[in-house]
């Protein structure tokens, strides 16, 4: 079985001397959100993920949810976790206090994403749709929904779930088929089957909330015609208790290659009353809220579980012996830390990870000036850099998982590709991530066709990161940093440039060049993010040399071994796609 240790020291390092958006520490009601009070809350955090959540994902693995006549099981251990899980409010950290939450930052909550992503992901996905069920409904609901869904929501008795794809349709939501008929009372009556819903039933809430897309006859065709109603498992009555039970029937649950503790499941939805979120026809904007913080916690999903394989990895590579290394001195066999092909191993994944942590935590920051800042303009500047970062959160940061959990899986050798030490249970539960939420090739063409084509978000991005370079350029050490940074910036822009130009005759150039194009922006946002740790590193090394000379290294290793990629995804998109649309494929 796998082990994990929170990361609450690396966590705190960015807490203390990342929090350097200006606008973000210009927010009144987290001016109060102080070191202190963040360290209390991870290492409570750490301990539920660490002693109740972890045990959990080898128990899930081996005995997977069950469905039987119609009523969905969790595995054994996961019901009396989640009520443990509520009763400590885990639920509720960044809900707003009006409906019983507890209003903390997401600069807080994505450090508790990323530990419980890292404990067990099947536990994890339980709670997970409700904190996104819970923004679509803050955002779109009039406010007597809010009153009666939410503080239950935020409690944790009641769960969401995000109902989209039909057998039909997955990427191409303009296919729906469920049909949503108005009543006289202004409620719907929902008919129709989704499949692959995570958490559609199981038994560790009093109620489900799901919110659901689906056609009002008459609508305009496509993906212009979907509206989005919230439809309850339990009808709930007027003053809030729950009641019978509504048109909504589990018809299966999936068998999968991973998270097999979380029920995936095919719903049935049978003139199942449901209420209208938001405007008739508009719902997939507003279903957009949800799926777009969704989609970043799918990111967080993949950097939790590349910890977990990292940590793993370390331990077992300080412990197995096997062969001699270069600089072995006694003749005796050593442990395969000492081997320099494993050591570049460990130093791909903890410079990959570091990196990462360090974005998601400057994208959280955007977060929280987008939705709490007090003027407009900076609010919609800092919503528009979180449009351009969430794709390649969601997609690099779970391509990058699959990467370290296969590599985890080689250090471990054949220990690592038999079930005992858990490491291949992590390449499994990983896996899905690239494919839900939106899969990452979509989020790809998404991130060029719609973010960085004719717009100026890339340009303000890039302006962030010049900026950081001539302020911080004054150490000599850092000119090294900066110089290489300073290429790879303009190898973006002209990949941008070419991306623009070949997007008015060559549209398959740019479709075949989306997947490298979000590769290179998730590799220089991740140097842009290392650039900012080395400063602060020089900057500190005097405070504790043990920790900061070892960024100072990961951030050379990363600037010498991974940046590079860069340069390779440019070469081949530039290539085009000739040969790619020639192939025939007989
Ligand atoms: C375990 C699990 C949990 C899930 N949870 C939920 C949930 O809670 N709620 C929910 O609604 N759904 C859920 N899903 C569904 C998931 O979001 C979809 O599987 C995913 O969006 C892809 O849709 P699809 O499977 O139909 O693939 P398709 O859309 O058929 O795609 C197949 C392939 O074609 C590619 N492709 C598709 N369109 C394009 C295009 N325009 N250009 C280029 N390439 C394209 C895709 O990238 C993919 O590689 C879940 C799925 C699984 C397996």
């Amino acid at each position: 079985m796998t082990t994990y240790n929170a990361p609450v020291e690396e966590m705190m390092f960015l807490f203390n001397n990342l929090k350097d958006n200006k606008n973000y520490n210009e927010i009144e009601k987290f001016k109060e959100i102080n070191s202190d009070l963040v360290k209390d809350i991870l290492e409570q955090a750490a301990k539920i993920n660490q002693e109740v959540v972890h045990p959990l994902a080898k128990i899930g693995d081996e005995n997977p949810c069950i469905y039987e006549n119609g009523i969905v099981r969790s595995p054994p251990g996961f019901k009396e976790a989640y009520a443990r899980f509520i009763n400590d409010g885990w639920t509720s950290l960044s809900c707003d206090p009006k409906y019983g939450g507890q209003g903390m930052p997401k600069t807080v909550s994505t450090f508790f994403e990323e530990m419980l992503s890292s404990a067990s992901l099947s536990f994890k996905l339980y709670s997970e749709l409700s904190i996104g069920a819970y923004n679509c409904i803050l955002h779109h609901a009039d406010e007597k929904i809010k009153d009666v869904f939410l503080p239950k929501i935020v409690e944790g008795k009641w769960s969401g779930t995000m109902c989209l794809t039909e057998s039909q349709c997955g990427t191409d939501l303009g296919l729906i088929k469920t049909k949503a008929v108005k009543q006289k009372d202004s409620s719907f009556l929902l008919t129709g089957q989704k499949i692959f819903i995570t958490s559609g039933d199981h038994d560790l809430t009093e109620n489900i909330i799901h919110l659901v897309l689906a056609k009002i006859p008459g609508g305009p065709d496509g993906t212009k015609g979907i509206s989005l109603f919230l439809v309850p498992k339990f009808n709930v009555n007027n003053d809030g208790s729950i009641g019978a039970r509504n048109g909504v029937n589990t018809l299966s649950i999936e068998s999968k290659m991973g998270i097999k503790g979380s029920p995936t499941c095919v719903l049935n939805f049978d003139n199942a009353k449901g209420f209208l979120i938001g405007q008739e026809n508009k719902g997939l904007s507003s279903m957009f809220t949800m799926m777009n913080l969704e989609r970043i916690i799918v990111g967080i999903q993949g950097l939790g579980i590349s910890e977990t394989a990292y940590q793993n990895s370390l331990a077992y590579a300080k412990e197995r012996k096997q062969g001699k290394s270069n600089n072995n001195k006694d003749n005796k066999t050593d442990e395969i830390i000492k081997h320099a092909d494993i050591r570049r191993s460990l130093l791909n994944m903890k410079s990959i990870i570091e990196g990462q942590r360090s974005l998601a935590f400057w994208l959280s920051q955007q977060i929280d000036v987008s939705l709490n800042h007090t003027n407009d303009e900076i609010r919609k500047s800092a919503d528009d850099l979180v449009s351009l970062i969430t794709p390649v959160v969601k997609s690099f940061f779970t391509d990058m998982g699959t990467e370290i959990t296969n590599e985890a899986i080689q250090i471990f050798g054949g220990y690592g590709y038999t079930k005992d030490q858990g490491i291949e249970q992590l390449y499994r539960d990983n896996r899905i991530t690239p494919i839900y939420e939106g899969t990452n090739s979509v989020q790809a063409i998404d991130l060029v066709f719609r973010k960085v084509l004719n717009n100026k978000i890339l340009s303000n991005f890039i302006s962030i990161i010049k900026n950081e370079i001539k302020e911080k350029n004054g150490k000599s050490e850092l000119q090294r940093f900066s110089k290489i940074l300073e290429n790879n910036i303009k190898l973006l822009e002209e990949f941008a440039k070419w991306l623009e130009d070949k997007n008015k005759d060559g549209k398959d150039d740019v479709s075949s060049a989306c997947n490298d194009f979000l590769k290179v922006l998730g590799y220089i946002s991740l140097a842009y993010s290392w650039f900012k740790i080395t400063k602060v590193s020089l900057d500190k090394l005097g405070e504790n040399k043990n920790f900061y000379e070892e960024k100072i290294n990961t951030a050379n290793y990363y600037y010498d071994k991974i940046l590079p990629r860069v340069e390779a995804h440019y070469k081949s998109a530039k290539t085009g796609s000739d040969y790619i649309m020639k192939a025939k494929f007989n």
